[in-house]
């Protein structure tokens, strides 16, 4: 997608997103940008709906928002296309990552929802087990601000607000300016639904609204997109104590041991740092190989990324989604060139108009690289040779990021040593990037990719508040700590 912001052409005109395809650039939509007096009455809107929204049985509300399943099915095709249009996206992509995950998500947070809610009686162990019982009930936290990015514009969006919604809160979404439609899409299908209009609302534009909407009247904000975005937005939901979920970049390690498959290993190197043109906060972005194997492990990576089909139609690999990205991705692999790594497969942006890199293997990276320090997102297999397992862990532990990681090996109880010692926020055996479609695992980053969960069986009660409600079971006269201390 490229992105152009249109001048308003004349006084009270609103500034428009002008949206060009990453495909083969033709202009294919143009969004009005919501001013930040439109994002404060969305906001007012919201609040005014959530006493109404909360009051209803959570199970109710889950009725409402299972039935949304169905109208997801049904309107299936038409949020491929307008996912498809935005992002270049091959067809079994906007169906395997945005479609399929978004129906389990609905079908499993519904289905908790009516459990994990409820207030339930918590025993207590101190001195005033005889006389008191703790209730915990969960509170609505008020109107939720969800901002989303481009990568998987569908199912990143209806995720936090399926969950805010259950909870009893209200939202409002902004869905990133690239891919405004596919965000729109994730509101569309809840009103459609049954949801109220004013419970659910999309407000669109780029970082000036996103800023106006945790800038609005708002209870908690729930944000996923890159660390630099992330670091504004801690800072201004510190200044008003504000609570805030971040899901930010990473720069996930898969470690291959020796004792690996390493057919799949290589075929899961290719996929998982290719898959969405590698365009994915958990994609593999750095991948540590011992050395006793690393010739057949890279001779089998480079026979692989080099059978990728790209292009527009029925390939492997679509484009990257906007020109900001092919400047990050041209950038780190020139760095890895000029610093000695070896382009073995690819290494440059295909001919044509389209947004296109090549599916590119780089051999021989090191820890001087941007390609291994800093988020690519592109369709890069970025390979380091190591001494052996320690020298991996100490590798794929020296990063700013901790997002996710994975490791390749036959054996079991090494993968979970191995990931025991990992400074990450999850990691996956044998596989990767599958994690954050496991609604039960706690799905959140440490370091510089974030703060909190927007997965696990506690995600839900993060929209809450937990409120303990201590009642009496019998009431002495006076409790004896009280006044007068002389008795
Ligand atoms: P981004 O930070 O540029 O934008 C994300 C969203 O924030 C957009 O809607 C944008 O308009 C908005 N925004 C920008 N500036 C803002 C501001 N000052 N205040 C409020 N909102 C603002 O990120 P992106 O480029 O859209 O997304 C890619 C990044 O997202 C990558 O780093 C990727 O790793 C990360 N990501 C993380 C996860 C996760 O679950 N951890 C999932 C997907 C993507």
């Amino acid at each position: 997608m490229a992105i152009v912001q249109s001048a308003p052409a004349a006084a009270g005109d609103r500034r428009r997103l002008v949206l060009d395809s990453p495909v083969d650039r033709h202009r294919i939509d143009e969004v009005e940008v919501s001013t930040a007096d439109d994002v404060a009455a969305a906001v007012a809107r919201a609040r005014a709906a959530q006493p109404a929204w909360a009051a209803r049985p959570v199970a109710e509300r889950a009725a409402i928002l299972r039935s949304a399943i169905d109208v997801l099915v049904a309107r299936r095709d038409e949020i491929i296309a307008t996912v498809r249009a935005e992002t270049g996206k091959p067809q079994t992509e906007a169906l395997a990552v945005e479609i399929v995950p978004s129906c389990d998500f609905l079908a499993f947070w519904t289905h908790r929802a009516p459990r994990d809610l409820k207030p339930h009686r918590q025993p207590l162990h101190g001195y005033l087990k005889p006389t008191k019982k703790l209730f915990v009930h969960y509170q609505a936290l008020g109107v939720v601000g969800v901002i989303t990015p481009w990568n998987g514009p569908f199912v990143l969006s209806l995720n936090p607000v399926v969950q805010a919604l259950l909870a009893g809160n209200t939202a409002v979404l902004k869905p990133s300016e690239v891919t405004p439609r596919s965000g729109e899409w994730a509101v569309k299908i809840l009103h459609e639904a049954g949801v109220p209009a004013d419970v659910v609302q999309v407000v669109h534009g780029d970082g000036e609204t996103g800023a106006a909407l945790v800038a609005a009247e708002i209870d908690k904000v729930c944000f996923t997109g890159s660390v630099g975005t992330g670091r504004k937005i801690a800072a201004a939901c510190a200044e008003r104590l504000l609570p805030c979920t971040l899901e930010l970049g990473g720069k996930d390690a898969m470690i291959v041991c020796a004792d690996a498959d390493l057919d799949r290993a290589a075929a899961g190197a290719v996929y998982l740092s290719m898959f969405n043109t590698g365009q994915v906060c958990m994609s593999v972005e750095r991948i540590y190989v011992v050395d006793s194997v690393a010739d057949e492990f890279i001779r089998l990576v480079s026979k692989r990324a080099a059978e990728v089909t790209y292009g527009p139609g029925d390939t492997d690999m679509g484009p990257l989604f906007w020109d900001r990205q092919m400047d990050i991705v041209a950038k780190h692999v020139d760095d890895a060139k000029a610093k000695g790594a070896d382009i073995v497969v690819g290494g440059a942006p295909a001919a044509g108009n389209g947004l296109y890199f090549q599916p590119t293997v780089v051999v021989d990276a090191n820890h001087d690289m941007e390609i291994m320090t800093e988020e690519t997102f592109g369709p890069i297999a970025a390979i380091m040779r190591v001494r052996d397992e320690e020298e991996a862990i100490r590798m794929a532990n020296d990063s700013q990021y901790g997002l996710s990681g994975s490791v390749f090996t036959k054996d079991a109880d090494k993968a979970r040593r191995i990931a025991a010692q990992l400074h990450t926020g999850s990691v996956v055996h044998n596989d990767a990037s599958v994690i954050y479609g496991v609604p039960e695992a706690p799905f959140g980053g440490r370091k510089n990719s974030g703060l909190g969960h927007v997965n696990g069986l506690d995600a839900l009660r993060g929209f809450t508040h937990p409120l303990p409600i201590l009642i009496d079971r019998w009431q002495p006269k006076q409790e004896s700590i009280w006044y007068p201390y002389s008795d």
